[in-house]
């Protein structure tokens, strides 16, 4: 599973989302020599067929890097890849969320040194003095955050950016895919796009009904805009209920990811399949985990 694949030139990735293209190259490389990369379509079918070191990449959220920076490399080594995209920020000139709350609280040359929030009934108050008081901020506001529902959270933020002075200025680096690098992403033969929600919430803290539009609407909008039929999604933060995957079900979904780190193994439910997280790793360090990891189901 991977986010991003840039150089942190930017910004402060507080989430360990970016693999330098450097380092995917990497592990492209270790890849065609260690294992079969192959289409999420096919993995847990040809599972029960062979053995073979089989390997899924996917990406999470949509980052125009994506096309950038990974389409060309992935086209270079011939490997597939799955590119699950949250539709309501395709097109958007703005940052995801989180990544604007990382230019204010993060980024800012300098902040006031205390800050309160009242979420509905709850009153939050941070003193904020030092690097480490500002990473605790951060981690607070994104909890708090993503629990909010988009209006609520766009308001909230707004908020952080007016405590904080912030003018809202998106980087080019951090932009979600437009339509037609999505659309260009598409045609290629080697790649699949897949939904990941309108708008990233907490799945399973939602109604069903609400559930089901996250998931139907971001499918029908990418069928709509790629003409290609969605058939695999990825679950925001791998959180889902057992309604969740049922909806998924329905849907008609054949494939769906979440974040537990284990190996894809025969008896799998390919509505909750595992994946493990690649951090920015040099090739070496890349191959010995991709080796653990391909152990995991070997062994068993
Ligand atoms: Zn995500």
């Amino acid at each position: 599973m991977y986010h991003r694949v840039s150089d942190v030139s930017d910004g402060t990735d507080p989430w360990s989302l970016c693999v330098s293209p450097t380092h995917f190259e990497e592990h492209l490389q270790v890849l065609s020599r260690q294992a079969h990369a192959i289409p999420l379509a096919h993995l847990t079918q040809s599972f029960k067929r062979t053995r073979k070191r089989q390997v899924a990449i996917t990406f999470d959220d949509g980052y125009a890097d994506n096309f950038y920076n990974a389409r060309p490399l992935l086209e270079k080594y011939g490997h597939p890849a799955v590119f699950f995209i949250v539709s309501g920020a395709i097109d958007s000139q703005r940052e995801f969320w989180w990544d604007e709350l990382e230019q204010i609280i993060l980024m800012s040359d300098r902040l006031p040194h205390t800050f309160d929030l009242t979420i509905g009934k709850t009153k939050h108050h941070w003193d904020i003095q030092t690097t480490t008081d500002r990473c605790k901020l951060y981690s607070a506001l994104w909890e708090i955050l993503s629990k909010l529902g988009g209006s609520q959270r766009r308001e909230a933020l707004l908020h952080v950016a007016q405590w904080a002075n912030h003018l809202f200025c998106s980087r080019k680096s951090h932009l979600p895919m437009s339509s037609y690098e999505l659309r260009s992403l598409a045609k290629g033969a080697l790649f699949e796009i897949g939904a990941h929600t309108v708008s990233h919430p907490w799945l399973s803290r939602l109604p069903a009904l609400e559930q089901e539009q996250e998931i139907a609407n971001s499918k029908q909008y990418l069928e709509d805009l790629t003409n290609k039929p969605v058939h695999r999604f990825s679950y925001p933060h791998g959180d889902q209920s057992d309604e969740t995957w049922k909806i998924v079900q329905r849907l008609k979904f054949s494939s769906a990811c979440t974040v537990v780190q284990e190996a894809v193994m025969p008896n799998t439910n390919p509505l909750l399949l595992p994946r493990f997280t690649v951090s920015n790793w040099n090739g070496l360090d890349f191959e010995k985990n991709l080796l653990n990891w391909l152990t995991q189901n070997y062994e068993t």
